[in-house]
């Protein structure tokens, strides 16, 4: 599918990505939580009635989950944490999803870490 195909050609180049411009709030986004470590924002184009993502404001070398090391593990678990926050906060928490795309077959497109907040409606396992 073009759009998958699409996201599959982009690649973890290091390079900065448009989610620092979100942070350095040069472009805009509307922001569900914040805090010295993380943002979250909804998603310019959401697959469930709630759809936020969550990043660390600093990716120091986290373009992908597949690049953590044990450095990360602090700000790994808080970004799971503030999941949590942004599910309490959008009324889901009797159900949601967080999900992570790792690199271009798993059609991730934007190389800074993010955690995908899904929820308000049912979901369906497995994913695509
Ligand atoms: P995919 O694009 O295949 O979902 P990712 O896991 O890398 O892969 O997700 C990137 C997400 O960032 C997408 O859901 C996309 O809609 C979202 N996105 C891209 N640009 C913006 C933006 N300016 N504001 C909010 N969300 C954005």
């Amino acid at each position: 599918e073009a759009s998958a195909k699409a996201a599959a050609a982009n690649v973890d180049s290091g390079a900065p990505t448009i989610f620092d411009k979100i942070i350095a709030k040069e472009i805009p986004s509307t922001i569900v939580y914040e805090d010295e470590k993380v943002l979250a924002f909804r998603d310019i184009n959401p697959q469930a009635p709630v759809h936020v993502l969550v990043i660390p404001k600093f990716r120091d070398g986290l373009t992908q989950l597949g690049k953590a090391e044990a450095r990360h593990e602090e700000i790994l678990g808080h970004l799971l944490y503030a999941s949590k926050i942004v599910a309490e906060k959008e009324g889901i928490l009797d159900g949601f999803r967080v999900v992570i795309n790792s690199g271009p077959t798993a059609c991730q497109s934007v190389y800074h870490l993010h955690l995908h907040v899904l929820g308000g409606r049912q979901m369906k396992w497995p994913p695509g």
